[in-house]
């Protein structure tokens, strides 16, 4: 299932962007010409974010609508199914330029306090900077 891979690899991006924090909830931009099924890719979600970091996270999937733009007038407007031409002066030069989308667009992460079921730290709370001499 293609939408499972993708699923993996945002998790993958959005555990490194996370440096250790709970994820809460991911947004996630996909556009109109990609060939995912948003359902589908929630679905995945819930597989792909088993772990520690992701469990429980909630995937937003949005939706671009795909644009085209008029190679002569310059128009730009949402590109109908089967219909590649400018709506305003009917020129067939069109170029995409949205809806090729699929990007993280923000991650949530949990608040910094720890939740009450959570073993203490081990790691030592020193200082983060050294003073200078
Ligand atoms: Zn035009």
């Amino acid at each position: 299932m293609h939408e499972l891979s993708l699923c993996n690899s945002i998790a993958r991006a959005v555990i490194q962007n996370a440096q250790g924090r709970r994820v809460t909830s991911v947004r996630l931009r996909v556009g109109a010409l990609r060939q995912v099924v948003p359902e589908t890719l929630v679905y995945c979600w819930s597989i792909a974010s088993r772990g520690p970091i992701l469990d429980g996270s909630v995937l937003e999937v949005e939706h671009v609508p795909a644009e085209i733009e008029c190679g002569d007038c310059g128009t730009r407007s949402e590109l109908s199914r089967f219909n590649l031409s400018c709506p305003s002066c009917g020129n067939h030069e069109v170029k995409v330029v949205s809806g090729e989308e699929m990007l993280i667009e923000s991650i949530e992460v949990a608040d910094e306090a720890e939740p009450p079921e959570a073993p203490p730290d081990p790691r030592p709370s020193g200082p983060a900077t050294t003073a200078a001499h």
